[in-house]
């Protein structure tokens, strides 16, 4: 018993060791959040991609990871693995592209000139998923800098597509599946809710993103001719109207054939959540949600509802004054949110079969790409490991969502390694949005908290 304590005591020691290491050089793991926001890789229009992707394998390189820069017909994956000879081994999934920064002018400060504001770190990626990728790095650094033995293996994946659906990403997998292999694995984000509760995601929709393309004319006409001539515009919005009733429900024949009811496991943690639905609804200036859906409904359609939305709309004419013009093209993106069990293949050929049926063969599904849902159980010991450090370091109990309404490439990791996501935003961070931050205390606790699941996972 009394070795039983000292030992503890030891561990405890050791551990402070770590973390004060963190506390101390906080500015500096700053810094590198900054330094690597200062890229602006924007993975939609292959920017900053080579430069990024060196100082990202630069960071591994100084911890003294093998690491390895990975070729594929895209944008570069980078492999970081240190074996410590530990019983388990943990993987880190991160990115380093970014959301493009448009509009500029909705920025208070230029999106790849970081700066820090009120405790905050403003600048594209500081949140998704830069911000993240730094944290992790550093909980290794702090292990390897106090000379303490790290508990487990460490992995890192790093990749430059993730922004843009990561289209390469089955690639690298394919060809580095015993690497991709680990007893548990960190997701890319995560954040804090809008009451300051730090939340875990345990999976990730499906998504299909498909483009509408309706032509009529071979040129734009004067709009004068709009009586005898047809409109591509209207066509297309017809045929959107075709997609989707009022309500949200999607029309498309057997489009939630494969969607499962929640586990009662699932349900039981989703009964524990608080969706802070008014703060939601102050964010977005809204007074209620669809369909006025609160409470547990609202919990269902968050966690399991599939969405069909409208992203844009391309056609005729939008600048200052008029112009009275027919448009002879018209287009639209579209995402589909998908749940566990939908195929995004099935569904396109249900798409195409829809827009046949309802007499819009002139609607052309111009181009589409799309997976599937994933999810790790509930109950996976892993998601314990983590609670226990959030506890530790956060002192409140972490929310566990049995899946983010967002979407990522998680189902090719699926049957490799359970993930789960969690992360150094907040309720405030604007992910994909103008004044993109992450707050600076969230950063330092979360890289404390990185460390501390470390710890955690030699008792697991
Ligand atoms: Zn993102």
């Amino acid at each position: 018993m009394i070795l039983g304590t000292y030992v503890l005591y030891i561990l405890c020691l050791i551990m402070e060791s770590v973390m004060n290491y963190l506390d101390d050089h906080l500015n500096t793991a700053i810094e590198d959040v900054i330094r690597l926001c200062r890229y602006a890789t924007v993975a939609a229009k292959e920017q900053d991609i080579v430069e990024t992707a060196d100082v990202v394998k630069g960071m591994l390189d100084e911890l003294g990871l093998e690491t390895t820069l990975h070729e594929t017909s895209g944008a570069p994956v980078i492999t970081a693995w240190m074996d410590n000879g530990a019983d388990r081994t943990l993987l880190f999934y991160d990115h380093y592209d970014v959301q493009p920064a448009e509009p500029f002018d909705l920025w208070d400060s230029p999106p790849f000139e970081p700066e820090i504001r009120d405790g905050r770190i403003y600048g594209r990626g500081t949140c998704d998923n830069k911000g993240d990728f730094v944290s992790r790095v550093w909980a290794v650094k702090a292990f390897l800098k106090t000379n303490t033995d790290i508990p487990v293996n460490i992995k890192f994946i790093v990749e430059g597509e993730e922004e843009i659906g990561s289209p390469n990403l089955h690639e690298f997998i394919e060809k580095n599946k015993e690497f991709v292999k680990a007893d548990a694995g960190i997701w890319e984000f995560g954040a804090s809710d809008a009451n300051g509760i730090q939340e875990a995601w345990l999976g990730l929709k499906g998504l299909l993103y498909v483009q509408l393309e309706v032509e009529k004319l071979s040129h734009d006409a004067h709009s004068s001719y709009a009586c005898i001539l047809p409109s591509a515009p209207y066509r297309l919005v017809d045929a959107l109207m075709s997609l989707r009733r009022p309500d949200g429900n999607i029309s498309i024949d057997g489009f939630y054939e494969d969607v499962q009811p929640l586990s009662e496991k699932d349900e039981e943690a989703i009964s524990k959540i608080d969706l802070s639905e008014e703060k939601i609804k102050d964010f977005y200036g809204i007074f209620e949600f669809v369909n006025g859906l609160s409470g547990s409904q609202l919990k269902q359609a968050f966690y399991n509802a599939p969405t069909c939305n409208i992203c844009g709309i391309t056609t005729g004419y939008q600048e200052e004054g008029s112009k009275t013009v027919l448009p002879a093209k018209a287009s639209a993106k579209i995402d589909f949110r998908l749940v566990v069990n939908q195929d995004p293949d099935d569904l396109i050929r249900k798409l195409r079969a829809h827009l046949d049926e309802f007499g819009f063969k002139d609607v052309e599904i111009a181009w589409s790409e799309g997976y599937p849902a994933a999810r790790t159980p509930v109950d996976h010991p892993f998601v314990e490991v983590v609670q226990k450090a959030n506890r530790e370091i956060y002192g409140h109990d972490i929310t566990i969502h049995p899946t983010n309404p967002g979407s990522g490439p998680l189902y090719l990791f699926d049957e490799y390694v359970p993930m789960v996501s969690i992360g150094v935003a907040d309720f405030y961070s604007r992910a994909h949005a103008p004044n993109e931050s992450i707050l600076v205390e969230n950063f330092h606790l979360g890289m404390k908290r990185m460390a501390a699941i470390m710890n955690e996972m030699k008792d697991w």
